[in-house]
């Protein structure tokens, strides 16, 4: 379905780019999110083009309570929590309006092997609860836990648009670090400005990572293979233990198979791999079941990253016991990039035998390791794809 373009010609002929907010659509409640409070916060209604908006999506929760605070910015909103856990708990039910300014930035990896790439933030956390979630743990989330929308969407294709055509070569922008980048498209339809946008860019290209199954607004897009769509996966037996509240494992493939069915590019991140008992075995069933149920281009393995807060709130939810604690290398690390691991020759041996297992089945697969080290690369067979991996091209 190819909609109006987003490019215009100025006076003397160059390329301006014109996006909007999503208007001709019909917002619908997405799955695993409860809404007990929603905050407009500063510059979320500021346009009539945003008040609309916002209000077509607070009219779907009549339940909830609103408050208008267009002087406090989205991630100073008070949530009346002081406790770590207490805050996380309400702010997973909390919705804020608002607007990032710094949307669109380039990464700083630094201690592990990953290249660095842009990426940009139309949301900011998500409504899942995963009990392993990294982004728990950071900063910004730690004291913020909320969900939100950034209504600013279309200054931020703008400065993608002029970010690319900088680089003047195929560039990839990535949707889901800093948040879950499919879970509220149901309530804003940000895909309907996304697919597009990026399918008549002549440089830019998006990647994105989900759990989520809401894929029917992709479906009838034209996407000319501009838009990458990647699945973080894990196996079901660990995905009970480890994932509250999140669509299953069942249905995420399915959502993988359908967009897989309309051409698009497809992706799938198996990460945090947990050692449960029995986990090489299940690992290895999985990737099976996944490399013949969907015909991903690539998939990409990585281990527990995390930081002392996420996993403290981890082991609050679950206790120290828990598979992921009880795994995490204990040894005093003198370099590196802070984030817990387990230790390089567990993180090995899993690897090799996902690895090994896809290959059975697929030898032409790409493969990839996430914010891992190069030994890792060197250890899996790995080293020649380096910098091939999920959130860039
Ligand atoms: S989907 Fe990602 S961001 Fe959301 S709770 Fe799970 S790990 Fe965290």
């Amino acid at each position: 379905m190819a909609g109006p373009s987003r490019y215009q010609r100025d006076l003397f002929g160059a390329t301006v780019v014109s996006p909007a907010l999503p208007s001709d659509y019909e917002p619908a409640r997405p799955a695993h999110f409860q809404v007990a409070d929603i905050y407009l916060a500063k510059g979320s209604i500021a346009t009539p083009e945003r008040r609309r908006f916002v209000e077509s999506i607070c009219r779907l929760y009549p339940e909830a309570r609103v408050e208008e605070r267009p002087d406090t910015p989205h991630n100073r909103i008070g949530l009346g929590e002081r406790d770590a856990l207490g805050l996380h708990q309400v702010g997973k039910q909390t919705l804020v309006f608002g607007e990032l300014k710094t949307a669109v930035r380039f990464s700083k990896e630094e201690g592990n092997a990953c290249p660095n790439y842009w990426h940009f933030s139309p949301y900011g956390f998500c409504p899942y609860g995963c009990k392993y979630c990294y982004l728990a743990g950071t900063q910004g989330v730690k004291l913020s836990p909320s969900v939100k929308i950034y209504v600013n969407l279309p200054e931020m294709l703008a400065e993608i648009d002029h970010v690319a055509r900088r680089q003047e070569r195929a560039t990839a922008f990535y949707l889901g670090k800093l948040q879950d980048a499919l879970a509220l498209d149901p309530l804003t339809a940000y895909s309907t400005a996304l697919v597009p946008f990026f399918a008549e860019h002549p440089w830019a290209r998006l990647t994105l990572l989900t759990k989520s199954a809401n894929v029917d607004r992709l479906l009838d897009l034209e996407h000319r293979g501009h838009t990458v769509l990647s699945w973080s996966v894990n196996p079901p037996e660990v995905s009970a233990i480890f994932e509250e509240n999140v669509p299953s494992v069942d249905e995420r493939l399915e959502a993988m198979r359908r967009v897989a069915e309309r051409g698009y590019p497809v992706r799938a991140v198996m990460m945090p791999i947990i050692p449960i008992d029995g986990w090489q075995d299940i690992y290895t069933a999985f990737t099976e079941r996944l490399i013949e149920t969907v015909p991903i281009q690539r998939l990409t393995l990585g281990g527990i990253c995390i930081y002392r807060g996420a996993r403290q709130l981890m082991e609050r939810k679950m206790g120290k016991g828990n598979a992921v604690s009880a795994h995490i290398d204990g040894r005093p690390r003198s370099n590196g990039d802070g984030r817990a691991r387990y230790p390089g020759e567990l993180r090995s041996a899993g690897y090799s035998a996902i690895i090994a297992s896809a290959r059975r089945i697929r030898p032409d697969l790409e493969l990839a390791l996430c914010l891992e080290e190069e030994a890792l690369w060197e250890s899996t067979g790995l080293l020649s794809s380096l910098g091939h991996c999920n959130c860039v091209l």
